[in-house]
Order: C-alpha cells, then structure tokens, then sequence
C-alpha cells in the first residue's frame, strides 16, 4: 500500500489507472479509523480497481469553540486496518497542501439543505465539508466515492454538489455501522467516560422506538418528535441539540403527518461530546421516484 502527502504524487501514482480506464474508489475520513469506515473501505476495495482512502482533519469544518485540536489522531492503526480492508492508497495532505496561503476558495451548497440539522448548530461546517470533497474528488478523480449514512444530511449535501457541479462521480450511501448495543460507531465516541457511554445508548434507543411506533401506524410527525424527546430528555447527562424529521432527500419540511421517505435525526450532547444519529422513516407502499 503506497502512503502519499502531495497533490503531485497522487496524480503520478493515479496516472496508470486513468489511463487503463480503471475504476477508483474513493473513500474521504478524518482518521481515527473504526468498523464504520472499514465498512466504506471495504465495499470500495470490493466494487473498484484501486481504493485511495483520505485522512485529513479538515480544519474549515471545525468552527474556533470545536475540537479541532483534540480530534483522535492514529495514524498507524488507521494505516493497517485501511490496508486489511484493501486501500491501495492513503493520501494524507497536510493542512497547506489542501490550503494555500492566501484567501481560500470555497465551496458551498445553499438553501435549507444546509442550514437544517447539524448546519444549524454549525453554520460553517457544511462549507468546509463540500470545499475540501471538491479538492479531494479532484486531486483523486474517483469513479465511486463512498460515505455514511450516519452523517446522513453530509450524504445528501454532496449528492446535490456533485450534481449542481457535475461531477462525474457516482455517491455511494453506506448504512450505518453500530456497536452491538446499537451505539452508532463514531471516532467521538472515544470522548465518552464508561457512564457517558451508557448515557449515549439513549440516541439510538430513541430513534428505534421511533420507528416502531411508526411501523406500528403512528405518521403523526409532532407525536413521533415528542416521543423522542421524552425518551432523550429522560437521560440525565443528555442535551438535546435537536431532535427533527426531513423530507428526503432536500430535507425539506414534513407535513403534519408523514408521506414518503424522512430523515429522524437527533444531535445530543452527552457530557461535552455531541453525538448524532438518525434513522429513515420510510413508507414501504409508495414508490418514491425522488
Ligand atoms: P469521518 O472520519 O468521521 O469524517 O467519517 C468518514 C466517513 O465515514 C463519513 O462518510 C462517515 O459518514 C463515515 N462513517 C462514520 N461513522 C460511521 C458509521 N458508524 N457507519 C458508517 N459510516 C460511518
């Protein structure tokens, strides 16, 4: 497996391939690698003929009061387990590498899409999410980019990029991978003391009796948050950030009662750490041609 830091050697090493039209599988982290990213990681290395997996803690996306300078950095665990789950390449820039001096160029997606949800609560985030995918998809030219449904709005966000922008890159959505207790893997998760982490079991716990009431026939959108909240608020070492339903897939408003495909997602500080976590409330007799 070949470990690269410049624009310059990507593009050399990437050359053979374009050229022999083979398939690229791209697969952008933070680091602080788990089963969640080796489940992206592997589906790529499954599905393209080389895999490039990118770690890189993107400053622009951390707003000043964020954890920018505390983020789980390990790069040499994170460098055997890309390579057991079959990366061909790491590219992992440094922040100069991706911003060079001067004012920066940015990349944004507009309207509700980014404001809703997380871009609420960190209206710079989204910014500095689809600035550096852009750079990335570009110095990497993937023919299959891969992220997970846990950042469910992120997925949204950059299947509409890529399409208002054009990129010819196919967005492959992953299902979210989770503890065996139902805790969705994240690499914050790492932030939790042992009663915090029992703490957070209350996101995913909430969101499955969610969908069992509305399995069960409750579409009321009000009754379903509340049930939610409830069960959230119950947590004494959880705040809530927001607890919300989406139409899918621009996250436009819900109606009164809920039609098609929605997005429940929840942000909960547990302790300091802010945790998110969401699951599709779907109708299974509609076709949705969205
Ligand atoms: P990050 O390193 O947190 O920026 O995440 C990199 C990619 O891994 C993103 O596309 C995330 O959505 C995805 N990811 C993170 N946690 C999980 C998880 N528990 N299950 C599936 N994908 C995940």
């Amino acid at each position: 497996m070949n470990i690269c830091t410049t624009v310059e050697e990507m593009r050399q090493l990437l050359k053979p391939a374009r050229l022999a039209n083979k398939s690229i599988g791209f697969v952008p982290t933070m680091g602080a690698l788990h089963a969640g990213h080796a489940s992206l990681i592997t589906a790529a290395s499954k599905a393209n003929d080389i895999t490039v997996v990118s770690i890189f803690v993107n400053p622009t996306q951390f707003a000043p009061n964020e954890d920018l300078d505390n983020y789980p950095r390990t790069f040499e665990q994170d460098v055997k387990l890309a390579a057991n789950c079959g990366a061909d390449i790491i590219f992992k820039p440094d922040v100069a590498c991706l911003y060079p001096a001067g004012d920066p160029t940015w990349v944004e997606v507009t309207g509700d899409i980014t404001k809703v949800l997380c871009g609420k609560s960190r209206p710079i985030h989204f910014r500095g999410v689809t600035t550096v995918v852009s750079k990335l998809f570009n110095i990497v030219g993937p023919t299959n980019a891969y992220f997970g449904q846990k950042d469910a709005q992120q997925v949204q966000i950059i299947k509409k990029m890529v399409r208002d922008l054009m990129f010819d890159i196919k967005i492959n959505a992953m299902p979210i991978v989770r503890e065996e207790d139902g805790l969705a893997l994240s690499s914050r998760n790492a932030y939790l003391s042992p009663a915090e982490r029992k703490a957070a079991l209350v996101l995913s716990k909430s969101l499955t009796s969610a969908l069992t009431a509305f399995n069960n026939g409750v579409v009321n959108t009000q009754q379903l948050l509340n049930q939610v909240i409830d069960s959230i608020q119950s947590e004494p070492l959880a705040k809530i950030d927001y607890v919300e339903i989406y139409q899918l897939p621009d996250l436009t408003a819900c109606q009164a009662e809920l039609a098609r495909s929605n997005l429940l997602a929840v942000g909960v500080y547990i302790g300091k750490t802010r945790l998110i976590d969401n699951i599709i409330l779907e109708e299974t007799n509609v076709v949705d041609n969205a």
